[in-house]
């Protein structure tokens, strides 16, 4: 996928300047949940990358990561767990605040247990933009010594740097796939 590029609107929607003036696109994944064909799709894409690999878990983040994590752990037979917003659930462990590209600061929970010592998490979500929610997320789970297998996303805005984000953190080794 790339944004602008001639699947683009089929797959995501583009809204300018939202939140606010300092964000150009906001893409999102409604435009694609609205046509199945193109869902279907994407779940596909997915199911198949993951087909073959050595998973344990699918971890979906905090929210679109809520919709796409689960059609991929049911089609791979996996168990599927939420790292939600601080707050929101009982019974987890919070971790560190995190900047996102906007919308100021956040903190993720992981659910006590979800990850066990050895444990290899393929970590899902929508879009990836400066990295900084995936790093809470890798955070979280290598906590628990649990490995990730690859962070998956439908877009990543390439100009923001994730990956420069996550070698800086020390979490270059984990793979990026968008
Ligand atoms: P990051 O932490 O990588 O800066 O931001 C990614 C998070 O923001 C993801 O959880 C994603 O769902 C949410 N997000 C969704 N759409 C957009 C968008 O168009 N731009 C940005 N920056 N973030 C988005």
């Amino acid at each position: 996928y790339t944004p602008d590029g001639p699947v683009a609107k089929r797959i995501a929607s583009v809204t300018p300047y939202f939140p606010f003036k300092g964000i150009p696109k906001f893409y999102d994944i409604g435009g694609f949940l609205k046509d199945p064909e193109a869902f279907a799709l994407v779940v596909e894409v997915l199911v198949e990358r993951y087909r073959n690999e050595d998973i344990t878990s699918i971890c979906g983040l905090d929210a679109r990561g809520f919709v796409l994590g689960p059609p991929l752990a049911l089609a791979l037979k996996k168990p599927f767990f939420m790292l939600r917003k601080k707050g929101k659930m009982p019974n987890v462990v919070t971790g560190e605040a995190y900047a996102k590209e906007y919308a100021g600061n956040d903190a993720l929970s992981i659910p006590r247990g979800a990850v066990s010592a050895g444990d290899k998490v393929l970590v899902i979500d929508d879009l990836v933009a400066t990295g900084g929610t995936l790093l809470a997320a890798i955070e979280l789970i290598k906590k628990f010594d649990g490995k990730i297998v690859e962070c998956a996303c439908v877009v990543e805005l390439k100009f923001l740097d994730a990956r420069g984000a996550f070698d800086k953190k020390g979490h270059g080794d984990v793979p990026i796939w968008a």
